[in-house]
């Protein structure tokens, strides 16, 4: 069955984007059948994965409203490995423009749907706020991927997500849970950094990730090349905690699916 997974926190910065094209890669790398879906009008996922969102006739803006089909708008990323329904600006339009819909905040779970069958794991990397945008990002999805730096502020903000993720689960999406949070831009040598670690394994246990994320400079290079980490750099430190963090996730889905293969 097609896992589909949110990238989201409402915190800009803290490496949605960059887990989202790298996790992609990775799975890709492993033989997995994977479409990413870029969330936010910024357009970054669309830009890392190698595809020119100023190019694009249609987005997901577009299918969004109804203009589109989905399977006529996802582009190939060679280079990545992996398909893309890309974002311009023209997306930062769709939270105005979705107001006068009926079940507005479902309208990516139904788009998506006729294409749903055709991957192993369908990405989306969300905007950094807790928007209609995002809304529609939980509702298609079945768990939540929270990426996070840890530091101080960090458990805070959380607590927000981690409720917003709870009323979509009571009122809008059933299936929808937390896979887990996963450590980034992660720096040993700082103590805080450690603590707060320590921290959130004490209070969210098992839904931490085992794989951290290093802060690695190459992973920060690789989208002015138009590529994910993943694949520009693949000896990297960045780019080997990604490609383990690839495996824990086809490991934990094929143990909660309970399949041999997926
Ligand atoms: P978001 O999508 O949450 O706004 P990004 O993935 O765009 O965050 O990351 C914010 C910035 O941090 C980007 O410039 C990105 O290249 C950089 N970055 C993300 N993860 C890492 C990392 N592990 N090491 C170094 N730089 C990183
Ligand atoms: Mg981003």
């Amino acid at each position: 069955m097609t896992q589909i997974f949110c990238v989201a926190n409402q915190k800009g910065g803290v490496g949605k984007t960059t887990t989202t094209v790298n996790l992609a890669a990775s799975l890709a790398a492993q033989k997995q059948r994977v479409l990413l879906v870029d969330l936010d009008p910024q357009g970054n996922a669309t830009m890392g994965s190698g595809v020119d969102k100023q190019s694009l006739t249609n987005t997901v803006y577009q299918v969004l409203l109804g203009e589109a089909v989905a399977s006529d708008t996802i582009v190939r990323s060679e280079e990545a490995g992996y398909d893309v329904l890309p974002a311009n600006r023209d997306l930062a339009g769709a939270e105005v423009d979705l107001v006068g819909f009926e079940r507005r905040e479902r309208r990516l779970r139904e788009a998506l749907a006729p294409v749903t069958k055709k991957y192993d794991f369908i990405l989306i990397d969300c905007p950094p706020a807790l928007s209609l945008l995002t809304l529609n990002g939980l509702c298609a999805a079945h768990g939540v991927v929270i990426p996070m730096q840890c530091e101080y502020f960090a458990l805070e903000g959380l607590s927000d997500l981690v409720n917003t993720i709870k009323q979509v689960h009571a009122n809008l999406n059933r299936d929808l849970k937390i896979i887990g949070l996963l450590r980034v831009m992660f720096d040993p040598r700082i103590t805080l950094q450690q603590q707060v670690s320590e921290q959130l394994k004490q209070h969210f246990g098992d839904k931490v990730f085992n794989t951290v994320i290093p802060r690695n400079v190459r992973l920060a290079e690789a989208p002015s090349y138009g590529l994910p980490g993943v694949v520009f750099d693949r000896n990297s430190r960045g780019a080997q905690a990604y490609t383990q963090f690839g495996t824990e996730m086809i490991k934990q889905t094929q143990a909660r699916t309970g399949t041999g293969a997926l």
